[in-house]
């Protein structure tokens, strides 16, 4: 069985911070990936706020983080899961039937975007319904679309879509939207209408694609049928953490992995970073919380100290 100093659950870039810091710190690193790495920040149109860095598509943010933690020596590997993980002698069985160890285990599982839970949802996902812009916008040129949400991600996936589709509506429960005041700024300067107070009741469709929704209004409860080709759905997202529950490591009343601040979780030698431990869900925070993690198991495994 491979072993390793450092396995980092999830390639996002809590994940990929891993890689890179363990690299540089000599220990035998593995991210390992279920999907291909970069995560949240892979699927983000426009990064404006990552220090130091012009505006970048996540696709780009996430080849260079790759890059730089393969430069550094941490192995990476993409399209495998993890299925079990026995916490006491830390190892971790793969959906390929591998199995490795690592003499420290981090989790980076991050979230996943959640669910309108409305009739029509589920059937009409891939053929009208999407939750990624930079995935699909495209395929909505000169149609009108609609984005749920008010948060900081539904700004974002807005302000990529308005350059794209034909027409854009924003879809939101509230009268007003909680994004970062930057990007309210930038949407009430764009070409986006408003449903407010308004929530989606169902998405409707001819069976191969969607037509329309329905839309209630959250005080007058009043129903009306809205002509759409898209519907983006950014609704906030869910921690990943299955794996985490069961292999006994304690969550919050919110399901995040619950640290202390050296991102420790419950168990010695395991940590977590990123989006799984929730809170801000900046990048900038789960690629601090990663280096935290990386110093921090570096002394469990060397001892000392940082302080002198
Ligand atoms: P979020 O901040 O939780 O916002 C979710 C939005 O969806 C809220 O406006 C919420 O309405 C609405 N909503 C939730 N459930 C709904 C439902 N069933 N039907 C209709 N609307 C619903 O999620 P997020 O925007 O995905 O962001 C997640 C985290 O990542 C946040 O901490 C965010 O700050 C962070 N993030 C940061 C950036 C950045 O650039 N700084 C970018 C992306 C994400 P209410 O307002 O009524 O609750």
């Amino acid at each position: 069985m491979n072993e390793y100093d450092i396995i980092a659950i999830g390639g996002g870039p809590a994940g990929l911070t891993v890689g890179l810091y363990g690299g540089r710190y000599g220990l035998k690193t593995l991210i390992i990936e279920k999907q291909l790495v970069g995560g949240a920040m892979a699927i983000s149109p426009l990064i404006e706020n990552y220090p130091g860095v012009e505006p970048i598509k996540g696709t780009d943010l996430t080849e260079r983080m790759k890059q730089q933690s393969n430069y550094y020596g941490a192995e990476t590997k993409e399209l495998v899961s993890v299925t079990e993980l026995d916490p006491d002698e830390k190892i971790i069985t793969l959906n390929t039937g591998e199995q490795v160890k690592g003499k420290v285990i981090i989790f980076a599982t991050g979230s996943r975007h959640r669910l309108l839970n409305v009739p029509g949802e589920e059937e009409y996902t891939g053929k009208g319904v999407s939750y990624c812009a930079t995935c699909d916008a495209h395929f909505f040129r000169n149609r009108k679309v609609i984005t749920v949400g008010g948060g900081n991600s539904a700004a974002i996936e807005a302000l990529h879509l308005v350059k794209i589709v034909g027409e854009l509506h924003i879809v939101h429960r509230r009268d007003k939207l909680r994004a970062e005041a930057s990007y309210i700024k930038q949407i009430n300067e764009a070409n986006i209408g408003f449903y407010w107070n308004s929530i989606v009741k169902e998405i409707l469709g001819d069976g191969r694609k969607v037509t329309s929704v329905l839309l209630s209004d959250v005080k007058t409860e009043k129903v009306q049928e809205i002509p759409v080709s898209g519907v983006f759905v950014s609704v906030g997202y869910d921690p990943n953490n299955e794996l985490a529950l069961d292999a006994g490591i304690e969550l919050d009343e919110f399901g995040y992995i619950r640290v202390d601040k050296k991102m420790q979780t419950n168990i010695e030698g395991i940590y977590a970073a990123g989006d799984i431990t929730g809170g801000q869900k900046q990048l900038t925070v789960s690629t601090g919380q990663a280096t935290t993690a990386v110093m921090n198991a570096f002394l469990y495994l060397h001892g000392g100290n940082w302080y002198g």
